[in-house]
């Protein structure tokens, strides 16, 4: 039977710019198929400078829930009129509620959904014992450190190209965070456990950061939030020196599980294969 949208569906959906290539509205709108939801998720891309009136717009009661994605995360922690401790505390949010009085509630489930992934491919890894090195200090690095600290990760060194950017990040998490240069990555790798590109090297097939994984312990888990292609060269180096991997794709799908769960009031079928979906959508098969 074909999907049916009545007056009475649940509409949710996520802005960015561009959004031509978001995975979301495919993976959502697979999982409101299969539970045969009175539902739509629906993608938009407003104008850069018109963001907060675009979100303004939907406090009348147009949608119930929106995921929001690259350039818009920080401006939509901002226009909210309350926050979860995790999305204060990466400084963004990747989803907004909208209540019935108007009020937009923001959310993070970037952090979960890295957790998720390391739980899924990386069983054995224990977060609270050792030591993470993050690499990059944007946005995708504020919320690993704000989800890591708060699973109980006891230190975290973030190791970026521009390290003000690193010290400002660490500056705001206290004594559990420090920010470092990329030459100190010769000192850090050996003790770590978890190894995570947050950086934007690799996207599209490129190289990824330098870091020789080799110096890592033979137990590490080496994660890329990159996942374009899905086998990085940072994960295919990690591969080769023999660690355990964990794909940007699990932490996206991963994060999408929970915005469902928010937008439409139930948890996302398991006999879709969203993943393999995802994958078919990348090119991948
Ligand atoms: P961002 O705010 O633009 O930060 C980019 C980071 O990459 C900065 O730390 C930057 O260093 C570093 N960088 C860029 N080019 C570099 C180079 N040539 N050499 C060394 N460092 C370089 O981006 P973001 O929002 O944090 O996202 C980072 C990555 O995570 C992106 O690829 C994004 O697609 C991915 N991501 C994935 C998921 C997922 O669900 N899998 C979720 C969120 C983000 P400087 O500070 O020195 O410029």
């Amino acid at each position: 039977m074909s999907h049916v949208i009545t007056g009475g569906a649940i509409v949710g959906g996520v802005c960015g710019q561009p959004i031509t290539h978001s995975m979301s509205p495919v993976i959502h709108n697979a999982w409101i198929a299969a539970a045969g939801l009175d539902a739509a998720y629906v993608p938009f891309a407003p104008a850069a400078e018109r963001f907060e009136t675009f979100v303004d717009g939907l406090r009348g009661g147009a949608m119930r829930g929106l995921n929001v994605t690259i350039p818009f995360k920080e401006r939509a922690l901002a226009v909210a009129d309350t926050a979860s401790d995790l999305a204060r505390m990466a400084g963004a949010a990747n989803l907004l509620m909208f209540g019935e009085d108007g009020r937009v509630h923001a959310d993070n489930t970037d952090g979960p959904g890295l957790l998720g992934a390391i739980a899924i491919q990386a069983p054995s890894f224990d977060v609270t014992t050792a030591p993470v090195v993050i690499l990059g200090a944007g946005g995708a690095a504020r919320g690993a450190v704000a989800a890591l600290l708060l699973a109980g990760a006891p230190r975290i060194a973030v190791v970026n190209r521009t390290v003000a950017r690193a010290q400002e990040l660490a500056d705001t998490f206290g004594e559990k965070v420090v920010a470092k240069g990329e030459d100190a990555l010769p000192a850090l790798l050996p003790e770590a456990g978890l190894i995570i590109n947050a950086t934007s090297l690799g996207l599209g097939g490129g190289a990824g950061p330098a870091a020789d994984l080799t110096l890592t312990p033979n137990t590490a888990v080496v994660m890329d939030m990159v996942y374009k292609p899905l086998r990085t060269e940072f994960l295919r180096r990690a591969e080769a020196a023999g660690r355990l991997t964990v794909d940007g794709l699990e932490m996206l799908l991963r994060q999408a599980m929970p915005t469902f769960e928010a937008i439409y009031g139930q948890a996302p079928s398991p006999s879709v294969d969203v993943r393999a979906l995802a994958l078919k959508r990348l090119g991948e098969v």
